[in-house]
């Protein structure tokens, strides 16, 4: 199956079911308190908290059909704040940085019955995945909790499962708040969710499958989330009854993608099924083994010191594939890398990027190079990238070029320090970070290859020192042009100017 065919044959399964297709929002999320679009909902809060009418028929761009019943692909990124799966990346094959939520909701129209049931004729049905291979996951309260045990979504399932001559009891997992509870913030729109997680190995063992559920175990995965919000959480604890109740489903597009990559149909299923075996990610995959000259074989470490060389080469593709999408979707939504908030993010995450193409033996300046594959792959579902194409490339270059100028020094000191010791000073990681532009967190995943770690609390107060000196004193600024091969010290954000005029710039502080 191809990954296009999949994202299709949800948006027609939904728009059959009276649902109106957006399109998805931008990366860069209206609300304030967002680092990243990171779920398929964000666009919708409007709605949910009563501000906005539903009326997504008369959306931009929009496939229309019911005000009240909305569909999509949405760009999500989850590398900060609330959801930061940026860890977890290359090291398991089903946590990307940017992936595709695909999501299906309901402004006060339908509920469980309909929602969860669709759900589970768009995967047994229409997709043909056994359902033994499947797992629900239902809301139930810890004693003394004020909410309520799940009891429809619990009977829903029951009947799903036994239909199929399956055990419910041994299909339906009992969840805490922590997995299967849903909340804005500590007051407002909340209810419960029910998870749908897939048994990855094809011995189809409905015992060992359940084990996997919520393990963290690639045994089983989740694969897609419906939250139903019926509850208003109020200040002294309590929860009343919404007058509206909606459903705000999401399910990860690459996950579903990874379970039949390079499968004839819905009724095949891949050996061993990963995110990355998708298509989507074939022509980045293509590139890099191109450039690196090294064989991607697929596997994943179980531990994060002591790889070998093929887990270490492994990871660094998956790594590559992943962070390309990311920095390249973000610049296309006008998130520029730079030196604060989720601008630092993307920073970071390139930079990250750059230090795993070294595993490869890859010098600075390929990464830009990844674009073009993920313009290939993306483009048709997210034109923005190909408009924004050559601006993404020249982003990429110029950051590529700065930090290319003091990556080899700060990994030839970071080397030196490391030997024989236990910890890395705080002292270290903070010269690593002011002068060679390496990000705490890239030092810290240098530290723990190497089973160290970082002392963070006195890099935290080196860099409290740096700022009150900030504060004190009146800073001379050189601006030098980035293209004159200058020692950068610093790098200032790259300012976003508008997609015609971009100006990137680098400063040495004196
Ligand atoms: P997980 O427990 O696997 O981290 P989650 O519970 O954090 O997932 P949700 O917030 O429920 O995820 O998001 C809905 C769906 O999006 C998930 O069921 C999963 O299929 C997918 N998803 C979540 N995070 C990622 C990610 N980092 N990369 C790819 N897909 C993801
Ligand atoms: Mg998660
Ligand atoms: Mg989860
Ligand atoms: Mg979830």
């Amino acid at each position: 199956m191809t990954s296009a065919e999949i994202r299709q044959s949800f948006l027609d399964f939904f728009a059959s079911q009276g649902h109106t297709i957006v399109p998805s929002s931008s990366l860069l999320p209206d609300s304030p308190g967002l680092l990243f679009t990171n779920a398929g909902m964000n666009q919708f809060v409007p709605i949910f908290l009563g501000e906005k009418a539903p009326n997504v028929a008369s959306w931009a761009g929009a496939r229309p059909a019911k005000d009240t019943r909305a569909a999509d692909t949405q760009k999500c990124i989850r590398a900060g704040g609330k959801h930061n799966d940026l860890e977890d990346v290359g090291y398991d094959t089903y946590h990307h940085t940017l992936f595709e939520m695909l999501g299906n909701w309901s402004f006060g129209d339908y509920f469980k019955q309909d929602s969860l049931t669709w759900g589970w004729h768009l995967l047994t049905k229409v997709w043909g995945i056994p359902a033994k291979r499947l797992f629900a996951t239902v809301y139930a309260p810890k004693p003394g909790d004020p909410s309520e045990f799940d009891t429809e979504a619990n009977a829903i399932w029951t009947e799903l499962f036994k239909a199929e001559g399956l055990d419910p009891v041994l299909h339906i997992v009992h969840g805490n708040r922590k997995d299967n509870f849903w909340q804005m913030g500590d007051t407002g729109p909340c209810g419960p969710c029910s998870e749908i997680h897939f048994n990855l190995l094809v011995d189809d063992n409905e015992v060992e499958g359940r084990k996997g559920v919520n393990s963290s175990s690639p045994r089983c995965i989740e694969i897609w989330n419906h939250v139903f919000i019926q509850f208003n959480a109020n200040a002294d604890g309590t929860f009343s009854p919404l007058a509206a109740k909606h459903v705000d489903t999401g399910m990860g597009f690459e996950r579903v993608a990874g379970i039949y990559a390079n499968t004839k149909g819905f009724t095949d299923f891949a050996p061993e099924p990963s995110n990355y075996s998708a298509d989507v990610f074939a022509p980045l995959f293509a590139k890099i083994t191109e450039l690196s000259g090294k064989t991607y074989l697929g596997t994943v470490p179980t531990k994060r010191e002591g790889l070998t060389e093929q887990e270490i080469t492994d990871v660094a593709f998956r790594v590559l594939a992943d962070h390309a999408r990311t920095i390249s979707c973000s610049i296309a939504d006008g998130i520029m890398p730079g030196n604060e908030g989720r601008n630092y993010v993307i920073r970071r995450i390139l930079r990250r990027g750059i230090l795993y193409g070294t595993k490869l033996g890859l010098k600075t300046g390929f990464f830009e190079q990844l674009v073009a594959p993920v313009v290939l792959s993306l483009g048709s579902v997210f034109p923005e990238l190909v408009e924004r194409q050559d601006i993404i490339r020249r982003v990429i270059k110029s950051e590529e070029e700065s930090f290319g100028r003091t990556l080899d020094r700060g990994l030839a000191i970071f080397n030196k320090a490391a030997v024989g010791a236990s910890v890395i000073t705080g002292a270290l990681a903070f010269e690593l970070y002011d002068t060679y532009g390496f990000p705490l967190d890239m030092t810290q995943l240098l530290a723990t290859e190497r089973g160290l770690t970082v002392d963070t609390e006195e890099f935290e107060r080196l860099m409290e020192e740096q700022r009150n000196r900030g504060r004190a004193s009146t800073k001379k600024e050189i601006i030098v042009a980035a293209t004159e091969g200058a020692d950068t010290t610093e790098i200032k954000p790259t300012q976003f100017t508008g997609y015609l005029s971009l100006t990137t710039e680098t400063t040495l502080i004196d």
